[in-house]
């Protein structure tokens, strides 16, 4: 169940380059999100912008009731919400979309992010792991600075990481990375996001390998809630796909059934 909610903001920091740390307190929606899923928030104070903005929920404390979200500043909604400070609200719609659904006969499971698309896999693995599934994490950025906007050491995963300038770790592209463990840590699951054209190539990689999994897709957005069909994405096999919206019907989706453009 969604809910709209003023979010009381616990915390709100700058980690890696470029990145912020949001902790807002949001019992209802800590009890109700699942890995995958987002928060439509309105970055400002005002109605202006008017359009919320889509972030994935990046990690969960029930007990707390606390919800974090990791976010770049990339325009004019993100920068508006990186001037909010600690004991401000924040209004959310949430949590909203189709999360992650690992099916549960799979127990090595490759989570792997690009870029920001780090953000929805940290509470993902924290599920995969209270279930005692074997996690690897993937991250790739472009810099080691970079990687520093999600911490996976509080969990016990295999942890790899890729640098396209290869300040730390492989050079190169986190599929790269990927295609070059594969054999080592024999997946049987995986789970993805990040930009269109990482997620295209890993795809490919995954039908070359034949696994299995999902990957979370970002399109602009508008209502968030499925209305205004904005949002829209081809899923199906080429020549026979249909439009599906990714706020309502993803954002995450089977990575075989994607119809990249
Ligand atoms: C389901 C979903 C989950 C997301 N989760 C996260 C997250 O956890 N952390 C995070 O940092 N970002 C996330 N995004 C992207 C985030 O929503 C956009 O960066 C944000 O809306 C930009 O708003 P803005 O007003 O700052 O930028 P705008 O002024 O609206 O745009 C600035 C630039 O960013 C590009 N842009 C804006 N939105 C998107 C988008 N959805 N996809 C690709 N390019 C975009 C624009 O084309 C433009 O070049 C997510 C997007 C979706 C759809």
């Amino acid at each position: 169940m969604s809910h709209v909610l003023n979010c009381k903001i616990i915390s709100h920091r700058r980690v890696g380059a470029d990145c912020r740390r949001l902790v807002l307190a949001a019992p209802q929606v800590a009890q109700a999100a699942r890995p995958g899923q987002f928060l439509h928030v309105r970055c400002g104070g005002t109605a202006d912008p008017l359009l919320r903005r889509p972030l994935s929920i990046h990690d969960v404390d029930q007990e707390q009731g606390l919800v974090t979200l990791l976010y770049r500043v990339v325009g004019r909604g993100t920068a508006l919400l990186a001037a909010r400070r600690s004991g401000e609200r924040v209004n959310v719609l949430g949590p909203l979309g189709r999360g992650f659904a690992p099916p549960p006969a799979h127990r090595r499971v490759a989570l792997i992010g690009g870029g920001l698309g780090i953000a929805p896999l940290l509470f993902l693995a924290r599920e995969l792991v209270k279930e005692e599934r074997e996690v690897w994490v993937f991250h790739g950025a472009r810099t080691a600075v970079e990687l520093g906007c999600a911490d996976f050491s509080v969990l016990p995963v295999q942890l790899l990481v890729a640098t396209d300038d290869g300040s730390a770790g492989h050079a190169g592209s986190v599929v790269g990375l990927f295609r070059e463990s594969a054999a080592k840590m024999r997946p049987d699951w995986v789970a993805a996001a990040g930009p269109h054209g990482m997620l295209r190539v890993l795809t490919s990689e995954m039908r070359r390998l034949d696994l299995p999994g999902e990957v979370s897709l970002e399109e602009r957005m508008g209502c968030g809630i499925g209305g205004c069909v904005c949002c829209s994405c081809r899923i199906g096999a080429p020549g026979n796909w249909q439009y599906r919206r990714v706020c309502a019907d993803g954002p995450v989706f089977a990575a075989a059934e994607v119809v990249w453009e």
